[in-house]
């Protein structure tokens, strides 16, 4: 495959000649009609009926027991760790191969990430890896699992479902029932995608699901908790709404909370988009498979959904054997207007991380060289 034929050929995809970006957000539907809804009614923060209507259709749609929707999906991570009672000195499990939302997020709650590999199947967190580290390193006493080596509890597995392909979840809850470790699911990226069936986010307790700009469906900026009971959901609420004791006129606050609910305007745009993501899933799909068309037979492979899963093709990508091939691509689709980019460097790389404990991160090293990301906005025409 060469450089030129690649750009053609996503060109020719999004039939434009314009700038190509790796996702825009897609507003077809009822967004303008809501948002003036709210904007004319007032009711543009963080109180209003397109706040329940989001959380209802996001239960509707990934089988989740309670809802609650944030200003953004790093704080529906920070509450989701913290539901999940991950406390100040606590060791926390999760990839390197991540966006820094999902370490910033435990790092708010005084915890430390330890950093495993992924599958390179998945690109996600490995299950084996994870049992192997915890074989070496951990053991379990009667308050829980601890680092050996350091004395931390190890509180909880933090997977991340990389460009939403789900890892392998059944193995993986194995290790954490195994070890008595607490899984906390980022399925920031993975609204649309199933493993064996079951909507992403609705394995662990308490899961965290982002609708930034660039991701599935977008609010502007928001998240959603997805909790597997309905006390658990309760107390979400109630912890992202600053604590507050329910009463018509006092305040009364009986514990710090946080204030991460998500504005009614934002949750307009919510509602809008969930009427429209089938149809984005579907579109996503097509894509997807004309990618895997033009890349079968070439020297680049493209990342398809592992077998056991149904994923949402959030962010194709492509894995080149070759690293100064893949640098290649890099310079000469970005330079001629189509976006594409490596992953993120990896955790563990930066430096407020560059201390934390971890495993061996063969497949994740080799990831970051190798990996591009490639335009990924849902194709509107029929290819
Ligand atoms: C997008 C994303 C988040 C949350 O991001 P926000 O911008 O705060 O909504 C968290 N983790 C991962 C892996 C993400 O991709």
């Amino acid at each position: 495959m060469d450089c030129n034929s690649f750009v053609d050929f996503v060109r020719d995809t999004y039939s434009t000649n314009e700038f190509i970006p790796l996702h825009a957000p897609t507003f077809s539907g009822n967004e303008n009609k809501y948002v003036k809804e709210t904007i004319d009614s007032t009711f543009v923060s963080s109180v209003g009926k397109f706040v329940d209507d989001f959380e209802r259709k996001i239960e509707a749609f990934t089988g989740a027991v309670k809802a609650v929707a944030t200003v953004n999906g790093t704080a529906a991570l920070h509450t989701a760790l913290y539901m999940a009672g991950v406390e100040r000195g606590d060791l926390v499990i999760t990839q390197a191969l991540t966006f820094v939302a999902t370490c910033n997020a435990l790092y708010h709650m005084g915890a430390e990430p330890i950093f495993v590999d992924v599958s390179h199947v998945s690109l996600s967190l490995c299950p084996i890896a994870v049992e192997n580290y915890l074989a070496e390193n951990a053991e379990v006493t009667e308050n829980g699992c601890h680092h050996k080596l350091t004395g931390q509890r190890i509180k909880a597995i933090v997977p991340m479902h990389t460009f939403g392909h789900p890892t392998e979840l059944d193995e993986l809850i194995f290790v954490c029932r195994k070890w008595g470790i607490t899984l906390v699911e980022d399925a920031a990226e993975s609204l649309g995608s199933y493993y064996k069936g079951r909507h992403t986010g609705t394995f662990g307790d308490y899961s965290a699901v982002s609708f930034n700009g660039n991701k599935i469906i977008t609010t502007g900026g928001g998240g959603m908790v997805l909790c597997a009971n309905e006390e658990g959901g309760q107390r979400t609420k109630y912890i992202t709404t600053t604590a507050k004791v329910p009463h018509s006129y006092e305040f009364f606050h009986d514990e710090p909370g946080f204030n991460y609910r998500m504005p009614n305007i934002n949750a307009a745009l919510g509602c809008a988009q969930m009427e429209v993501i089938d149809t984005f899933l579907e579109q996503k799909r097509k894509l997807a498979c004309h990618y895997k068309e033009f890349f079968a037979g070439s020297d680049v492979k493209f990342v398809t959904e592992p077998e056991y899963a149904k994923s949402n093709y959030w962010l194709n990508a492509i894995v080149c054997p070759d690293v100064e091939k893949r640098n290649e691509i890099l310079k000469y689709a970005n330079k001629a207007g189509v976006m594409t980019r490596p992953v993120w460097q990896l955790m563990h790389r930066l430096p407020m991380f560059e201390n934390a404990l971890r495993g061996d991160l063969t497949n994740s090293e080799y990831l970051e060289a190798h990996l591009i990301n490639i335009p990924s906005t849902p194709v509107v025409r029929s290819i």
